[in-house]
């Protein structure tokens, strides 16, 4: 899994992944001002928008994996 050797699938399916990644940190930071904010309502929305989008990025780890498996790249 080298990163030199990735073919421009594996970088696009990794940038899915770093994508996900990245909304997670943002809904994470949000739902944490939510609570300190006293917004309980807003915080339970966000954690099941969390609950969604990781479940998104765990189907894009499992794209990336499954391509550099049978990609061998
Ligand atoms: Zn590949």
């Amino acid at each position: 899994m080298s990163g030199l050797s990735a073919c421009a699938k594996n970088r696009e399916l990794l940038s899915q992944v770093v994508q996900k990644l990245d909304e997670i940190t943002d809904l994470s930071r949000k739902q944490a001002e939510a609570r300190n904010n006293g917004e309980p309502d807003r915080a339970t929305e966000l954690d099941q928008r969390l609950d969604l989008i990781f479940a998104q990025k765990e189907r894009s780890v499992g794209a990336w994996q499954e391509h550099v498996r049978e990609h061998g790249c």
